[in-house]
């Protein structure tokens, strides 16, 4: 659909030529899982995802305009032009926000960018809590570090330091309140490893992740779930856990340790706020989930690592209440079917579960996911298998 926005109208190139080809070119990056770890990483905790084979394509040129237009196969006639200097958080809004709002972060984090043509296409379903959003802001950012000559993709210092870039573009130009472990799972993960991410301290560690060399597979399930009510709730997670670690005299819930638990909540339960212990007992819970599910990997116990991420979404569907009709009716039939362990993953209120699965059952519960849908008659849901790819970087 064309817009009809002034910001939004088309421009002649021929008006505003651009660098020459050889500074042009395609940069990717990927969406995510994220196995265990879930909202943790706003808490300064721990967090465990996968980047996903499925990218999002940047094709950049830089233009000696100071503009930037932007489009996207995902939304076909559509044109977004805006000047770097006017981006804000209103301008350009919309999906260019998360483009735009990297050029800006960039600049306010003192880096020289110039203005740009980019066309992008993705493969990473939107709004399905794979994290379209960061695969979007990653692959500009990875075009722009090497347009610019920033050398950030070069080694993990500079990539993390895209991702940061990337989150202040999505929670202040795009408006998303969002914690980094998105960003930094598309510009660090590396293939056949899941990224232990430590929210407090930054560090992060690859952790080997190659299911198939144990016969098993990740199994993703896009419930298709509309998440209309994502935003407030998050919001409101956030709140209440800000407010439960300043009730607790500490910076972040992550300096409660499962030991110091139950005189934890106690202490909440005498401040009267009934949702903050629950929610505080899972964050706690599940910061020491990932921990235990990363010794068992590395100790090959997929049985204990499966037990672990049931007992993650359990957590997530009672105490932190995030979890939604769609994703528990996901787990429980994966469960039922044969799977190790399954949980949803991302914000929650909608988007995807996953399950951890013996490589020949994965089709089987898949499809037992499906027909438990249809028998509620629920939109179909997509069962899709997927193995740990690589971070953001130049080509498709
Ligand atoms: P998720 O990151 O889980 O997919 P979000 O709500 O965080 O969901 O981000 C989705 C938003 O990101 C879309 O509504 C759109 O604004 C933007 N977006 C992501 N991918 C694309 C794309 N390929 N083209 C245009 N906009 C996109
Ligand atoms: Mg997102």
């Amino acid at each position: 659909m064309a817009s009809t926005s002034p910001l939004r109208a088309s421009v002649n190139p021929t008006l505003h030529p651009a660098e020459p080809d050889n500074q042009a070119g395609v940069w990717s990056a990927p969406g995510r899982v994220n196995l265990i770890g879930e909202h943790t990483d706003y808490n300064g905790g721990l967090a465990l995802p996968i980047a996903l084979p499925h990218r999002t394509t940047a094709t950049v040129r830089p233009r000696t305009d100071g503009l930037l237009r932007v489009t996207s196969t995902a939304r076909p006639g559509e044109t977004v032009v805006v000047a770097l200097d006017d981006v804000s958080p209103t301008v350009p809004g919309d999906w260019a926000a998360y483009v735009a709002g990297v050029f800006w972060s960039l600049r306010q984090a003192g880096y020289a960018v110039p203005g740009a043509d980019v066309q992008v296409a993705s493969a990473v379903p939107v709004g399905a809590g794979l994290s379209s959003s960061a695969a979007l802001e990653c692959a500009v950012a990875a075009a722009l570090s090497d347009i610019a000559g920033l050398g950030l993709l070069d080694d993990d210092a500079g990539r993390a330091r895209l991702a940061q870039v990337c989150q202040v573009a999505e929670n202040d130009i795009a408006g998303a309140p969002t914690g980094g472990m998105d960003q930094a799972a598309a510009m660090l993960c590396r293939p056949g490893h899941a990224l232990r991410l430590d929210c407090r301290s930054g560090v992060t560690t690859q952790v080997p992740f190659d299911l198939a060399a144990h016969g098993l597979a990740l199994l993703v399930i896009d419930t298709k779930a509309p998440h209309a009510l994502v935003d407030g709730q998050y919001a409101a997670r956030r709140h209440t856990c800000q407010q439960a670690a300043s009730a607790l005299g500490v910076d972040t819930l992550r300096e409660v340790s499962p030991t110091d638990l139950p005189e934890a909540l106690g202490r909440l339960s005498r401040l009267g706020d009934s949702a903050a212990p629950a929610r505080v007992r899972h964050v706690v819970t599940e910061i020491a989930r990932v921990e235990a599910f990363v010794d068992a990997v590395q100790a090959d116990d997929f049985t204990t690592a499966g037990a672990l991420m049931t007992a993650s979404h359990d957590s997530l569907r009672a105490d932190y209440e995030v979890s939604c009709p769609e994703l528990d009716l996901a787990v429980t039939t994966a469960l039922r079917g044969g799977a190790l362990g399954a949980r949803m993953t991302g914000g929650g209120f909608g988007g995807c579960a996953i399950a951890l699965v013996q490589q020949e059952q994965a089709d089987s519960i898949g499809a037992a996911v499906v027909a438990a849908f249809r028998q509620r008659q629920w939109p179909d849901p997509v069962p899709f298998t997927v193995t740990a790819a690589r971070g953001a970087g130049r080509g498709c």
